[in-house]
């Protein structure tokens, strides 16, 4: 047989132990093995090798999630989660740039997936119609392509990140040996599918330990409370909009119901806060309500993780930590020279996490690193005593909310293209439950509404792209090139809520 893949040849050894349990019940290893074996046959369709095919999958997350993912890796192709909000237009650009020659969806995104598909002759799959007597699979080496998924960057549309096998397993073997995973771990899963943030730290991780998944299709504070409260888990992860939400929910509810979440969350070894930055109130006030620090790390969807707070010893509040496992970091000043003591300066990363290239865009590719091999994040940084502190990110039109990264660019340029807009400044204000709350300030050249000019921006951005509110204003603040001058914008912003 061909496998090579380390993750899935890893499951064998799990056999019976339950690997995922979502709404339609518990799945073992080795149920995930011999469907995923099927699947793959039915996407080689006769071929030997899928040779790194796109194949594009819109499934909420559950067993069938990875069945579809694990199928695609062994039959050779390159996965493309598609995000589960997105309104056609992003999903049109996701299918357009990465023409996949498959598209699956479950039966809820099928009326969504399937049109796009046809218009574009991609073959369209339910993911239930993934089954097929097995076939010998091909050998995949570790340095095929594996996955892509998007991130928004400072300029034009967001750019795919693709990873190799090899990629996916140094940044899960990282991770393993720095959380100490093992086989006796079980871990609630809450987070989006398309980012790796839930693929990578949670599902990768939880698998290549023999760990069990619990999924849920959706966040829900209620629910999430609930597991939390019964005892079974040991790890939760999340960003820090999530653990806002669950303060929030908590501080509503009885003594009785908070006393018995203290005692079930309490059992958990291990609670990890990551991609945006965690408010040191929110650390404190997660502390006073479950008696857990959070763990606090800094990753990126180029790199996997790069710096966490240590598993065991003092987690520091506002600090990122040190490099994890087989990561080797570095902070530069503008010269391009490593900064001595304790400067500023931009993180780099570099070793065998980093991804491989930007689908298609080898001049962006080149300029993300430098000529030694180095990923710039664009995110600054210094270190105090050894450990990171986050600065903030050398571009303003970089945005983070509820954990996503966004463009102001993008968001801008979709905005002008509404006949009613002729100038348009999008910004991130700071706020307690979004990290950075998207904020439009625009220019009017005819008539038209807040509520109006959001429908129609819902109907062609992802929603957290969205602005939350729109301010309409005279004039913007330029500066010679003619761009908007956004921190004159933010304050322009901040003097009217
Ligand atoms: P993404 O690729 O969507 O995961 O976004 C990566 C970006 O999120 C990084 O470049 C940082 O700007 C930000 N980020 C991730 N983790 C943290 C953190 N712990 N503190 C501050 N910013 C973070």
């Amino acid at each position: 047989m061909g496998e090579s893949i380390s993750l899935i040849g890893r499951a064998a050894e799990w056999h019976d132990r339950v690997a995922i349990s979502d709404q339609a019940g518990t799945h073992t290893y080795a149920d995930l093995l011999a469907r995923s074996e099927r699947a793959a046959a039915r996407l080689l369709d006769g071929q030997t090798d899928l040779d790194e095919a796109r194949i594009a999958f819109m499934v909420e997350p559950s067993f069938d999630y990875v069945r579809a993912q694990w199928a695609i890796w062994r039959a050779g192709g390159i996965s493309v989660p598609l995000c589960l909000t997105h309104p056609a237009p992003e999903l049109e650009y996701v299918l357009d740039t990465t023409t996949p020659v498959i598209a699956i969806a479950s039966s809820i995104y099928a009326d969504l997936l399937r049109p796009l598909a046809d218009a574009r002759s991609i073959r369209f799959l339910l993911v239930e119609e993934l089954k097929q007597d097995p076939v010998p699979l091909p050998r995949i080496e570790p340095d095929r392509r594996a996955m892509i998924l998007f991130t928004s960057g400072t300029t034009g549309r967001p750019k795919g990140v693709v990873t190799t096998h090899a990629n996916i397993q140094a940044q899960i073997i990282s991770l393993v040996e720095a959380w100490e995973w093992d086989e006796d771990d079980r871990i609630l899963l809450t987070l989006p599918l398309h980012h790796i943030h839930g693929i990578v730290n949670v599902i990768g991780c939880a698998l290549w330990s023999g760990a069990r998944c619990d999924m849920l299709p959706a966040f829900a504070a209620d629910q999430v409370v609930d597991r939390l409260t019964a005892g079974h888990l040991s790890l939760y992860m999340a960003v820090p909009t999530i653990y806002h939400r669950l303060i929030t929910h908590l501080d509503q509810m009885s003594d009785e119901a908070t006393s018995a979440f203290r005692d079930g969350v309490g059992r958990l070894r291990l609670m990890v806060s990551g991609s945006a930055a965690l408010p040191v109130p929110v650390l404190e006030r997660w502390r006073e309500l479950s008696g857990h620090t959070l763990l606090e790390r800094y990753g990126m969807t180029e790199i996997g993780m790069g710096l966490s707070n240590p598993y065991r010893g003092e987690r520091v509040p506002g600090s990122v930590g040190m490099p994890l496992p087989g990561v080797d970091v570095r902070v530069v000043g503008d010269d391009g020279i490593e900064v001595s003591g304790d400067e500023p300066g931009e993180i780099q990363v570099r070793g065998p996490t980093v991804f491989l290239e930007y689908w298609n865009r080898p001049q962006d590719t080149g300029s993300a690193f430098t000529s030694d091999g180095w990923f710039r994040t664009g995110d600054t940084a210094i270190v105090e005593k050894d450990r990171y502190r986050i600065l903030g990110r050398s571009s303003i039109d970089i945005l983070k909310t509820g954990g996503e990264k966004v463009s102001a660019l993008e968001i801008e340029d979709v905005l002008l293209g509404h006949e009613a807009i002729s100038e348009a400044a999008v910004v991130g204000i700071d706020d307690p439950e979004w990290g950075q709350r998207v904020v439009a300030v625009l220019v009017q050249s005819g008539p038209v509404e807040a509520e109006e000019l959001k429908a129609w921006a819902k109907s062609r951005l992802a929603p957290h792209k969205v602005p939350k509110e729109f301010h309409f204003t005279d004039a913007l603040p330029r500066n010679a090139m003619g761009k908007t001058l956004k921190p004159e914008v933010v304050r322009l912003v901040e003097e009217r809520v």
